[in-house]
């Protein structure tokens, strides 16, 4: 029907087809419908949808009987779930570093990155940022290897953490050191910032089998006292590490992932991926109010909505490209579900062309929505049409500062080469509007105006859609960050 309809209309086909597409998306995706996701998601008996959670497991069955409703096929292995292997770790009751004579302490001065417990002595031998040609040239076989935190181009401590750190570890293991001591002198970062994050439990990737991580210890600044000098200047300094009170603790997580088949016999072949995360941190310290219980409504409740929405309508409606459909689990926990996902896509990540992410802390102009990664792909022109049915205009990342685009899971496809973009709820600055409920106990479904969550669900359908259709999936722009990681996937 849609398809005669389209082609009989030689006048201006696309412009009439645009509306028909609207006003279906306007039809299917009823306000009702979106308010219902978010309520049930984000009610109090689902107790914050923490990762490892009994609550986030039911979330996940909803997820899969809303894909399944809507006429998915489960995206691996014809099962809707892909098991994501995690653990709880808790901090270290002790951890210590030996530099010649001087001592640094856990919460003072150390922060443990990863490793289990230690205690071991050996030669400290500097890396600078310990890229790979770092390791080529030096000798770090048997010894401690002290390196730079992140690397010459990370502006933010997320990359650092989430990119930067786990690659040094594995060279570092590869060049058979024994440890790894980053120093934190990043422009903007301090010791304390950091040592709240790190010096908590924590829920980390764990595959059975794996090589444990060497033992790998963020240090505060040091560059400025001597030892650091005579560690670059390789005079052989030596001393002691010792990590102890580390206890693990293994926790289910799901992705949950449905699939809609391309209609087009070629552009089937290329994958689309619609994704949001749908756990969120669970429950914590009680605020005046004697609330608890972090609700996610914002987070991502909301846009766990928006891709159930998408589910429903390329259920009824498939597109010329195969979509898959995925609800992240452990997005909270540092990118998890994806980084496992995009490690262990169902379909060749060189197939997949595009990732649409729909996640964010919250919305402070109803006029609008707000798009990571716009000026990074050739998405512009659908983003632009996609809003403007729902009376919305999509807007770039006010707060490029702050590196949202990382704080997400499209960055897993990202750092892979996928292009990737992450379509947020409207704001125009991360301000007290958005603080008042971003990762608060306030952050309840009651308090959302379901009007504007249901246009923005719809217009992140729409988006979808157009993305969809194109002849050429989005790109890259020339000169992004990501350029490297492209090349080598298409390279693949
Ligand atoms: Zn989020």
């Amino acid at each position: 029907m849609k398809k005669w309809y389209c082609s009989l209309v030689f006048a201006f086909p696309s412009l009439l087809c645009a509306q028909k597409t609207a006003q279906d998306i306007s039809t299917d995706i009823s306000t009702h419908e979106v308010q219902a996701h978010i309520e049930f998601l984000a009610s109090d008996e689902m107790r914050g949808r923490d990762t490892g959670s009994p609550e986030l497991e039911i979330a996940a069955n909803y997820i899969a009987s809303v894909f399944k409703r809507n006429g998915l096929k489960g995206g691996i292995n014809s099962t809707f779930f892909q098991h994501v292997p995690v653990q709880r770790v808790t901090p270290p009751i002790n951890a210590e570093v030996t530099i010649d004579k001087q001592s640094f302490a856990l919460r003072q001065d150390v922060l443990v990155y990863g490793g289990g417990n230690a205690s071991l002595s050996g030669e400290f031998v500097y890396v600078g940022y310990g890229t790979a040609e770092d390791f080529e040239k030096t000798n770090t076989k048997g010894k401690i290897v002290v390196s730079l935190l992140g690397s010459q181009s990370t502006k933010s401590v997320q990359a650092a953490y989430l990119t930067d750190s786990p690659v040094k570890n594995t060279l570092a293991q590869k060049h058979g050191a024994i440890a790894l001591i980053e120093i934190i002198a990043m422009p903007g970062v301090t010791f304390e910032g950091l040592s709240n994050f790190l010096n908590r439990e924590r829920v980390v990737l764990k595959q059975e089998n794996e090589k444990p991580m060497l033992p790998h210890l963020w240090l505060r600044n040091i560059t400025d006292l001597p030892i650091m000098a005579a560690i670059k200047e390789n005079k052989k300094t030596r001393g002691n590490l010792r990590v102890n009170g580390i206890a693990t603790h293994k926790l289910t997580a799901r992705n949950v992932i449905g699939m809609v088949e391309g209609k087009d016999p070629l552009l089937k072949k290329e994958i689309m991926v619609i994704t949001a995360h749908y756990d969120h941190v669970g429950v914590g310290k009680k605020n005046a109010e004697g609330d608890s219980i972090f609700n996610g409504a914002r987070d991502n409740a909301l846009g766990t909505a928006a891709l159930l929405s998408a589910a429903k309508y390329f259920g009824k409606n498939p597109a010329p490209r195969t979509i898959l459909f995925i609800a992240f689990t452990a997005e909270e926990k540092g990118l998890l579900g994806s980084k496992w996902y995009t490690d262990h896509p169902v379909a060749a990540l060189r197939e997949t062309v595009f990732n649409l992410n729909a996640d964010g802390g919250g919305y402070n102009d109803k006029t609008i929505v707000t798009i990571n990664g716009m000026e990074y792909t050739t998405t512009e022109e659908e983003l632009v049409k996609a809003c403007q049915p729902f009376g919305l205009k999509a807007i770039i990342d006010p707060v490029p500062q702050y590196n949202l685009y990382a704080g997400s899971d499209n960055y897993s496809f990202a750092t892979k080469g996928v292009p990737a973009i992450n379509f947020a709820p409207g704001f125009r600055a991360f301000d007290e509007e958005i603080m008042k409920y971003y990762h608060q106990q306030p952050d309840h479904a009651e308090t959302l105006d379901f009007e504007y969550v249901a246009n923005y669900a719809r217009s992140f359908v729409y988006a979808a859609v157009l993305f969809s259709e194109r002849a050429k999936a989005p790109q890259w722009k020339p000169g992004v960050p990501f350029e490297e990681q492209a090349k080598q996937l298409q390279a693949k």
